[in-house]
């Protein structure tokens, strides 16, 4: 284990909760496999703990801190390597990645993320999916089994099907409540999210997806045919081939994406 941060007190409203456990950082680090060439973007960059392993490995870094606090503390520790260590002091949820995109040179996002903005900022993130190579997060271990879930499992629902409509989706491993500080009452996990360069089921409207997707879940122990009764009539269900009767948690995205064009199509005529 590392030395306990100094000099700054951990902000539970920053969702600050620092890695200090070297054997799991050098297993996020084996996972990401830096390199020299890549265009690496670090999310919370906090006390530093990934971001020195980063650029040892790549030698350049651009990194996004909301806290103004930890700024110039990170500025000082990485002052050796001049204007390869870019911070940004700014909102990950409103920052735009792609000014980070240079030779379009799709970009490398790593992060162990503020758990209390982690969905929404995964949302944000896949919106610009086509400026992102992969992803690397830290996340409570419930949303990474959200992410990676399928159909029929417990944790399938709308990140799971949002996540895997842009992205191949690896539950990599989990990390105990001991390897930070302060301790997080949960556990924490690794997922690695690779955006597909092209998408292997595509809807016609990703808005009417989303649509659908949010519906369907809104009551998820709800049939399908109560969910959806505002957008599509059971019997179009059943011309697609989907159960009326089923609830959401059964359907795959192939299936969504079914009902989501069939509604842009009436929509059309
Ligand atoms: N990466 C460090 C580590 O592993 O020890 C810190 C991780 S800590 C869980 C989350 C970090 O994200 C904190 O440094 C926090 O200040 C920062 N943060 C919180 N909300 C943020 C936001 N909206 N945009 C950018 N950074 C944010």
């Amino acid at each position: 284990m590392s030395k306990k941060p100094v000099g700054h007190k951990a902000r539970k409203r920053f969702g600050q909760n620092f890695l200090q456990d070297q054997s799991v950082i050098q297993r996020i680090m084996g996972a990401i496999h830096a390199k020299p060439d890549d265009a690496l973007v670090e999310i919370g960059p906090g006390l530093g703990a990934l971001t020195e392993e980063l650029l040892s490995s790549a030698g350049h870094l651009d990194a996004i801190e909301l806290d103004r606090d930890l700024v110039p503390i990170l500025r000082t520790k990485f002052f050796r390597y001049g204007d390869q260590f870019r911070i940004h002091e700014a909102d990950a949820m409103k920052f735009d990645y792609t000014q980070l995109c240079q030779d379009s040179k799709r970009l490398r996002i790593v992060g162990n993320l503020p758990y209390n903005i982690s969905t929404q900022l995964i949302f944000h993130l896949l919106n610009h999916h086509q400026y992102i190579a992969d992803m690397h997060f830290m996340l409570q271990k419930e949303v990474v089994e959200r992410l990676a879930a399928g159909p029929g499992e417990k944790n399938y629902g709308r990140l799971s099907i949002m996540a895997q409509y842009y992205c191949q989706v690896d539950n990599l491993f989990i990390v105990p409540p001991e390897a930070f500080d302060p301790v997080p009452k949960v556990d924490s996990a690794i997922v690695r999210l690779r955006p597909f360069e092209k998408l292997p089921y595509e809807a016609e409207s990703v808005e009417q997806l989303q649509q659908v997707v949010r519906t369907a879940f809104n009551q998820r122990r709800k049939t399908l045919r109560n969910n959806l009764k505002e957008l599509i009539s059971a019997e179009s269900l059943e011309t697609l081939d989907i159960n009326p009767s089923e609830r959401p948690e059964r359907l795959t995205l192939q299936a969504f994406i079914r009902i989501s064009d069939h509604i842009t199509q009436a929509k059309k005529d």
